[in-house]
């Protein structure tokens, strides 16, 4: 059974990376950011403690996420092992969870800001089908306006420059420390995400190999 996290900021491909990686070993990928929209979708009660935190205007804490983590883990639907994406949030949750699960490696997908802020600042949004696009790679035709429904392409409100700085600031000083911990452990492999997404994965898939044969 082989247990991972996955790490990196938004918009480094951490969520195509984990996908290839569960295809490969045969994992359960468990990413925090899907079990909040899944629950929003289906309306649960976890959704309504969530949007009532939100409509407050606070953030998610923590607790919650850990907690949410907890019991999806405790569901041992993951034979073959898990590929874990939006936790540990913190140190003291890093080092609970080591604690309790044996780690077999950290996936640190190392992109630049500067290549993120492009990213991001690049994406488009139909406002009418709501399909995904990106001027640098996934051109509409026609400027501003989607190929599928013709309707206008819009950004997400979040995606402003100010709105990425901060969210790069925040990402940076929440992780460095936790990062730090998982590399005095000897887990993390460091991998360059700029690469094409199968070569990302090659390189996960052969830094993986070398670790095991470490042992
Ligand atoms: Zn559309």
């Amino acid at each position: 059974m082989q247990k991972f996290v996955i790490m990196g900021v938004q918009g480094c491909g951490k969520g195509t990376q984990a996908k290839l990686l569960c295809q490969a070993y045969d994992l359960t990928h468990i990413s925090v950011g899907d079990i909040f929209r899944w629950n929003i979708a289906h309306h649960t009660k976890l959704a309504a403690r969530i949007q009532r935190i939100i409509s407050r205007g606070d953030l998610v804490s923590d607790e919650i996420v850990a907690e949410i983590v907890q019991r999806r883990l405790a569901e041992h639907d993951w034979n073959f092992g898990f590929i874990l994406d939006g936790f540990p949030r913190s140190v003291v949750q890093a080092e609970f969870f080591l604690e309790s699960y044996d780690i077999d490696a950290v996936i640190h997908l190392v992109v630049p800001d500067e290549v993120v802020r492009e990213r991001v600042l690049s994406r488009r949004l139909c406002s009418g089908c709501g399909l995904d696009y990106n001027l640098i790679h996934h051109r509409p035709q026609v400027i501003d306006q989607c190929d599928v429904c013709g309707a206008p392409l819009t950004q997400r409100a979040d995606d402003t420059p100010g709105a990425v700085a901060d969210r790069l600031k925040t990402y940076h000083e929440k992780t460095a420390p936790i990062l730090e911990l998982f590399r005095r452990k000897e887990l993390v492999l460091e991998v360059e995400g700029m690469q094409p997404a199968e070569a990302v994965q090659k390189e996960i898939q052969t830094q993986l190999g070398l670790k095991s044969s470490w042992r």
